[in-house]
């Protein structure tokens, strides 16, 4: 096929969607997609359309995850299950170094994994902001992260946009959805209309542009486009919660000792859940082990949470010795000091920590309690110190 322009719009048909995996693998990137594990859509490596949850759907609530199935053999008729891209990007447990013991003392081994070239395929727009907000977090700072930056170099981005909202999603309040805005090389909106079944596909790089080279694709035409705005329209007026941003920062930061604390502070479990399953908590910890001769040694980089009591050790104990600092310290973090530190904000709506929280804590729920008898300061606040 010709050479399409960045800023084309194309629709694919679905019996030629499965060239575009083809295409891809063909150019030596490893397809991660979503498919069906254990009761819930997770990411992993698929090598054919028919490995996507075709037909399935999951309904989602506070505290509630359940895959349903669909008439209408949609590929991405679902949002967002319990792991994010993260998870291939700076992934739960990464060797960081290991060393043998030798004559003369200790020998570091050359590391021998290559790394993979990742095709992402079916990133959701709150997904593709929170991938944007770890290059922020990682790479544009005076030090940049290895362990992200060797995933995150090349890698090749085909985004979905929602035509349908989730019941715990909140993406329209945060503005990262539900269309893609930016940094993705493919984004396509899946259109089925009786019979019709198509990929409207926005092209957004020069590399999405050669791959679509081999795929089979045809002129998107008004109506097609329309169709698809529509719909994305459609998921925005139907997002299942809402969150008000408005000089949230400066509410939070105002209202350190607000009761709503100690509320929440008796429901939560501390169990980390919703740090694990957040598409942007970037949190680890460093930790070595040896074998028993004390021969060979490691470095291993594993996740890590602020709900837990020894992230905040330091010398002589924990900083964050109750349940209520830890929620605290987390929620502020995300929505407010974050943007203190990464210009931006920590949570891109995609409603996991709802949905995953194990007693059903929701974080729009707690920010509107504090909101509706917090005081909004007339200036903009400092971070308070605990
Ligand atoms: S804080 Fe919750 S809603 Fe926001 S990005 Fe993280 S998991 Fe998603
Ligand atoms: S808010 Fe929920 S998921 Fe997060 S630590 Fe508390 S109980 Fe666990």
């Amino acid at each position: 096929m010709a050479r399409l322009d960045v800023g084309s719009q194309v629709i694919i048909q679905r019996e030629h969607f499965g060239e575009l995996l083809e295409a891809l693998q063909k150019k030596s990137y490893k397809t991660i997609g979503p498919t069906l594990r254990e009761k819930a859509i997770v990411y992993e490596e698929i090598e054919s359309v028919n490995q996507l949850p075709v037909g399935w759907t999951e309904k989602q609530e506070k505290g509630k995850y359940r895959l349903v199935e669909r008439s209408d053999g949609a590929l991405f008729g679902y949002n967002v299950g319990p792991q994010s891209w993260k998870s291939y990007l700076s992934p739960p447990e990464v060797k960081l170094w290991s060393a043998r013991k030798t004559e003369n003392g200790f020998e570091v081994e050359e590391k021998s994994d290559e790394m993979p070239q990742y095709a992402f395929i079916g990133v959701r727009p709150c997904d593709l902001s929170a991938i944007n907000i770890l290059d922020r977090v990682f790479l544009d700072d005076e030090y940049q992260d290895n362990v992200y930056g060797e995933r995150r170099k090349g890698l090749f981005i085909v985004a979905v946009n929602c035509t349908e909202a989730g019941n715990t999603c909140f993406c329209s309040s945060m503005g990262t959805g539900p269309r893609s805005r930016e940094g993705y090389d493919l984004a396509i909106t899946e259109i089925i209309d009786g019979v019709d079944h198509f990929f409207v596909t926005d092209v957004g790089t020069e590399n999405g542009a050669a791959v679509l080279e081999e795929v089979t694709w045809e002129k998107a035409g008004d109506s097609a486009v329309e169709a698809a705005e529509e719909r994305i329209n459609e998921a925005a007026d139907s997002m299942g919660r809402d969150l008000d941003t408005d000089r949230l920062r400066d509410l939070l930061f105002n209202n350190f000792e607000h009761p709503q604390w100690h509320d929440v502070a008796e429901r939560c479990l501390s169990c980390a859940n919703c740090t694990m399953v957040c598409p942007t908590c970037f949190c680890h910890t460093v930790e070595e082990v040896t074998d028993l001769e004390g021969d060979h040694a490691e470095r291993w980089r594993i996740w890590d949470s602020c709900f837990t009591l020894g992230y905040s050790y330091i010398h002589g104990g924990s900083v964050r010795k109750s349940t209520l600092s830890r929620y605290r310290q987390w929620m502020t973090h995300k929505l407010a000091s974050w943007h203190d530190q990464f210009g931006t904000s920590g949570c891109v709506g995609c409603g996991r920590c709802i949905t995953w929280c194990p007693v059903g804590i929701d974080i729009t729920e707690e920010t509107a309690a504090i909101r509706k008898s917090g005081k909004v300061p007339e200036e903009k606040v400092d971070q308070p110190q605990p």
